[in-house]
């Protein structure tokens, strides 16, 4: 058991107007031998080990009027070295009697122990009780003293002085422990550990507190910008994470440093920058004038935000795309405002990175509208609403058909028919392409199965496109070769077509998958061929037998002799490779025999046929095959085919 204090000297006051009582006090408690008996007694008393500390000394000060006590009081406490105990008299004429200066004393220090002496009783306990309140700090000692009890009052009283306080100085460490701690874990709750800067918690706060300010005053008006940066996740993927936490380090500083120095905004808008995200950050700008000030503040992180980084040995560049919304719209929630300023930053992104774009209430509605749609098309296939519609493909030679290109529709139960183009890329985005892509090649197999068991029709294909996101589906040419079997057709009846764009978006993976997928059987045609962005010195890398020019080419081939010539140099490239070609959305006639001219083996576009419904491709098939034997459907004078894309 460790001792309640190791403070050996104590401080002890005797207020007497007898002043042969202050020699009395001071020999009977300078006896030397005072502490360690008194020790002995209380550790025989209490159980513990004799103390081997030196016996307690205490230093005697008397006066003998109750305002030189006090005078002594209050001089010990400005000390710092306050007394633990005063024994006071009772009656001490002509000044305050005991009461009267305890009173006083312990309005100077109120956490004196005393012990009021008395010879006779002036004032019953109940008495004093009532002129200076219930108080566990006052004993009564009668006249006359007996040696053993002053020692033993002054020891204990002294004691429970020094016990107290050390009580309360662990009380104080305690609650001041409590606070510390408590101040931590509400920075750690509200804060982001790397960058020290608010999180998304403080920010929605911060941003609540905001609108409901706005409501009371309106002219106050405020900002969201919602900054993501455009290449951090490059950063951390090939430096590493540490450089890519010493970086978010460095942004936040710079975001710091711009709202700090916010004096280009005019009216001193207050900036906090948040972050909420990997590489996602939010400005909350309050007290605007003008909702314009935003834009500055935007334009101004723009610039800033793009200056290449230092982070150890490397230099990064990296620009940031900006959502803006302002208090012009009416916002009740830091949730709508945030998920705005989201909504405009992904506009930022989509029209190109490095700029901001200010939020506008269409985009919500389309927001709204696309989330609609996604639902939508998640039931699509499995309530049966997609249907395939097969446009022709014709040799300009001949005239001939050789086969259709299936292409999708979505007839959606109340908005009619859905464009392949309005709801491929968001199927691509939610991953339900994989789907909808197997759905279309079996319904085009057992379509083509049925056709191909008609007389004449034995030998026709079908095209059916390939989504980009279908490549990286991982069993995706086992998925194919079941379903074309389980047509019962071989797989040269299927022909797939892919844009170069998602050839290129990862060359290595596609073209080990088109080898693939050529290996079985399947012929494969590049679609769209023109729009992207592959090399023409890759062509040749790639497992096609065929490439389909882009419409808009040959849109304008005709009246654009730039177009005519690319299409020339694209059909003459082909002929080198050895590969098929297809003209997309042939309108005109002029058109027709321009490309004929040029040499073009096949093409495909409204001047022969719109993609039609399965049963009038049949008729058209049907039909086709019977001229094949006798008619023509378009002048040529060629009897001899060339061999064939398509067959
Ligand atoms: P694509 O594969 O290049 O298909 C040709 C598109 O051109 C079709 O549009 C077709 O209707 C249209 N077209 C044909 N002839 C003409 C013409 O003379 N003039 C004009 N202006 N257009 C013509 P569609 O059916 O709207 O399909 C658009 C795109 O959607 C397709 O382009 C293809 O990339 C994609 N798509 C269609 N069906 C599917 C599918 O089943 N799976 C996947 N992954 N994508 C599909
Ligand atoms: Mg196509
Ligand atoms: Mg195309």
């Amino acid at each position: 058991m460790k001792r309640a204090s190791d403070q050996r000297l104590r401080r002890i006051l005797v207020i007497d107007d007898n002043e042969a009582i202050h020699d009395d006090f001071r020999k009977t408690l300078s006896r030397k031998s005072l502490g360690p008996d008194l020790d002995d007694d209380e550790a025989l008393l209490f159980g513990y080990q004799p103390a081997e500390t030196p016996p307690t000394e205490f230093e005697i000060n008397a006066a003998s009027q109750g305002h030189l006590g006090l005078e002594l009081v209050e001089a010990a406490m400005r000390e710092g070295r306050p007394y633990q105990l005063a024994f006071v008299d009772m009656r001490m004429p002509p000044g305050w009697d005991g009461v009267e200066t305890i009173s006083r004393l312990w309005e100077a220090d109120p956490a004196l122990q005393v012990v009021i002496c008395t010879a006779y009783s002036d004032y019953s306990w109940d008495q004093i009780v009532s002129k200076l309140g219930t108080t566990d700090q006052l004993l009564i000692l009668k006249k006359p003293f007996d040696d053993a009890e002053v020692c033993q009052l002054a020891f204990a009283m002294t004691e429970k002085w020094l016990v107290t306080q050390q009580a309360g100085i662990k009380m104080g460490e305690m609650e001041s422990l409590v606070d510390r701690r408590t101040a931590e874990l509400r920075e750690m709750a509200l804060h982001d550990m790397l960058t020290g800067l608010p999180n998304r918690l403080f920010f929605n706060d911060l941003l609540a507190r905001t609108i409901a300010l706005h409501g009371r005053d309106p002219r106050r008006m405020f900002a969201v910008l919602f900054l993501d940066f455009d290449r951090f996740k490059i950063v951390n993927d090939s430096l590493g994470h540490q450089i890519g936490d010493k970086l978010l380090i460095s942004i936040a500083a710079r975001l710091r440093g711009v709202l700090r120095k916010a004096d280009f905004v005019a009216s001193m808008a207050d900036g906090t920058a948040a972050r909420v995200g990997g590489d996602e950050f939010l400005v909350l700008l309050d007290g605007m004038k003008q909702q314009h000030e935003a834009i500055r503040v935007a334009e101004r992180l723009l610039s800033v935000m793009a200056e290449p980084y230092e982070v150890d040995d490397h230099t990064i560049k990296s620009t940031v795309s900006i959502g803006v919304t302002t208090s012009a719209l009416p916002y009740a929630s830091p949730d709508e405002m945030i998920r705005d300023a989201d909504t405009a930053m992904y506009r930022a992104k989509a029209a190109g990175k490095n700029r901001f774009v200010v939020f506008d209430s269409r985009m919500h509605e389309n927001v709204l509208a696309r989330l609609a749609m996604e639902n939508d098309l998640r039931l699509a296939v499995d309530d049966d609403q997609l249907r395939l519609v097969y446009q022709p493909i014709v040799s300009l030679e001949s005239g001939c058909v050789r086969g259709f290109e299936a292409l999708v529709r979505w007839q959606h139960p109340t908005k009619g028919v859905v464009s392949p183009l309005d709801f491929i890329p968001l199927a691509e985005e939610i991953g339900m392409i994989v789907a909808i892509g197997e759905w279309v090649l079996r319904e085009a197999c057992l379509e083509l199965a049925r056709w191909r068991s008609l007389p004449d029709l034995g030998d026709l294909c079908v095209s059916v496109n390939l989504s980009r996101k279908q490549l990286v589906c991982p069993n995706l040419v086992e998925r194919i070769n079941d379903i074309i079997q389980q047509a019962g057709l071989p797989t040269s009846a299927i022909k797939l077509e892919i844009t170069e764009n998602a050839i290129m978006e990862d060359m290595d993976h596609a073209v080990t998958i088109l080898n693939q997928i050529r290996d079985l059987g399947i012929d494969l045609h590049i679609d769209d061929f023109g729009t992207g962005y592959s090399s023409l010195s890759c062509l040749h890398r790639f497992p096609v037998v065929g490439i389909k020019i882009d419409r808009s080419f040959i849109n304008n081939v005709t009246d654009n002799p730039d177009y005519a010539a690319v299409v020339n140099a694209i059909v003459t490239l082909a002929k080198n490779l050895r590969l098929g070609l297809i003209a997309e959305g042939v309108e005109t006639v002029d058109q027709m025999s321009m490309l004929r001219d040029m040499g073009c083996d096949l093409a495909q576009g409204y001047y022969f046929q719109r993609p039609l419904p399965s049963d009038q491709a049949l008729v058209y098939a049907q039909s086709q095959a019977g001229m094949n034997s006798g008619m023509r459907l378009h002048e040529s004078n060629s009897g001899a085919s060339k061999p064939s894309l398509l067959h």
